[in-house]
């Protein structure tokens, strides 16, 4: 059968009734080949990318089978127990089982570590429908006797990848051990390597396995960039890219990665210099603060976030115009990652990259991963030239660059100083021209006017 609107699915009419306020006719593809395996009671494993719908195709057939066979939620004990590999994700996934569940009588908790564990211990101690937790902090309970898991009728693994990439191993493998043998198990990630297999093996029995397309479908709809650029020069273009003709801050929403928790702390103090509205989060930040910085973003009250890798992880905020990798990841996965927040459900996207000499083999990386060459945006005021050249085995030309890779013949290029960017062509949406403050910068000596414009104000 192949299902062509969610009312084809023999979901529980309060569950129907909460899709369609979300306005969710559709299902994805995940969640179309798994949804009906899940409600026969079936395991299952999905291998999808982030931003494919994957929380609803398991959260939807737990909360179905939920209104069919109500239970009173016995002391310490949860029905349904999902394991995610942060706390944002963590937090995201909640916030999904309220949205789909909100017309049913669901009581979910919230388990992960950084933040004080009383509230949590106090919310299982009257038992809850739905655990949604990270695994340290989960066994730490468990170990503590707050949280039984011999009731769990359903696991969800979320991102199994992550989680063991993570060092979570060992966590996942004890926590699984300590459920009923009789369960339900989804296991859900972006890669099917061998360890991920191993624990699949472990702990899945009989799985209907599905497979959506490794993530081409979601790095295809965004359009990428690469800027050439000298490592002192990433700061005044990231500012270029973040503000408009006349210097003031553009209201796209934005998320910045940076390599290091101290690195994007920095960016994020010398945006706010430039009068631009942002937030770090990483690793080092307190739970609240992250959740905080994580929620004014998403309101738009901030409009740049600027981000490491583990804090990233997972967000899920609608509208993310712009993705700035001004640093490369070193890992090709993560690229992929990384620019996929800016096509969640359906959206297209646009994701930026600032190359300078020192991570050429990281670009190099991520282009062999995608298969292609990134277009190399000229039309750029700090475009830097002098990037060493790649032997690109043929000579294959860039896209708007007119000829051989790094280096080779442009015929919009912008040089050094450039003072027109010809109506702003290369990203789309920034329709302007030259950049007053960014004009003539470096034949003007090693001054970074645009940079001290801001600075002043
Ligand atoms: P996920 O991959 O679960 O993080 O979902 C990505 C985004 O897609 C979230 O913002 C969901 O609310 C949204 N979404 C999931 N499934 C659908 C659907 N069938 N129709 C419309 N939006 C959806």
């Amino acid at each position: 059968m192949t299902t062509t609107t969610f009312t084809d699915l023999p979901l529980a009419e309060p569950i129907q009734r909460a899709l369609r306020e979300l306005s969710y006719e559709t299902p994805s593809p995940i969640q179309a080949q798994s949804i009906p395996a899940q409600l026969e009671g079936r395991d299952i494993i999905g291998c999808a990318q982030t931003g494919t719908g994957k929380t609803a195709a398991f959260a939807l057939p737990i909360l179905h089978h939920m209104a069919e066979r109500p239970e009173r939620p016995v002391a310490n004990c949860a029905r349904a127990l999902v394991l995610t590999p942060t706390r944002e994700l963590a937090v995201q996934v909640g916030d999904n089982f309220s949205k789909y569940g909100k017309f049913l009588r669901i009581r979910h908790c919230l388990v992960y570590g950084g933040v004080s564990q009383r509230p949590q211990v106090s919310a299982m101690r009257r038992g809850v429908d739905v655990l949604v937790a990270t695994p340290g902090r989960l066994l730490d309970l468990i170990n503590q006797g707050h949280i039984s898991l011999e009731r769990v009728e359903f696991l969800v693994l979320d991102e199994v990848d992550r989680m063991l990439d993570m060092g979570f191993v060992h966590d996942v493998k004890k926590i699984a051990a300590m459920m009923p043998a009789k369960r339900q198990t989804a296991l859900f990630t972006a890669t099917l390597s061998g360890q991920v297999r191993s624990v699949a093996d472990r702990f899945i029995d009989n799985p209907v396995e599905v497979r959506i397309d490794p993530g081409k479908p979601v790095v295809e709809r965004i359009e990428q960039k690469v800027c050439h650029v000298r490592t002192e020069d990433k700061l005044p273009l990231l500012q270029y890219y973040l503000t408009d003709s006349q210097g003031a801050p553009s209201d796209l929403r934005t998320l910045v990665f940076s390599r290091t928790k101290h690195g994007a702390d920095k960016l994020s103090k010398k945006l706010k210099g430039f009068g631009i509205v942002s937030e770090a989060i990483h690793g080092n930040k307190t739970q609240a603060a992250r959740q905080k910085a994580l929620d004014r973003f998403r309101e738009g009250r901030v409009s740049v976030l600027v981000a490491t890798d583990v804090a990233a992880r997972g967000i899920d905020v609608k509208d993310i115009g712009l993705v700035v990798n001004f640093d490369l990841p070193n890992e090709a996965d993560t690229y992929v990652h990384r620019i996929g927040r800016t096509a969640r459900a359906e959206a297209s996207g646009r994701a930026i990259s600032f190359c300078d000499e020192a991570t050429t083999s990281e670009l190099f990386q991520i282009e062999r991963h995608l298969g292609r060459e990134i277009d190399l945006e000229l039309e750029q005021p700090f475009h830097y030239e002098g990037m060493p050249m790649r032997k690109s085995g043929g000579g294959k030309g860039r896209k708007g660059g007119g000829g051989g890779y790094r280096g080779g013949n442009r015929n919009r290029s912008f040089g050094r100083g450039g003072n027109d960017r010809q109506g702003g062509g290369g990203f789309a949406g920034r329709g302007r021209g030259g950049k007053p403050g960014a004009r003539g910068q470096r034949s003007g000596g090693p001054g970074r006017p645009s940079t001290q414009r801001k600075e002043r104000a």
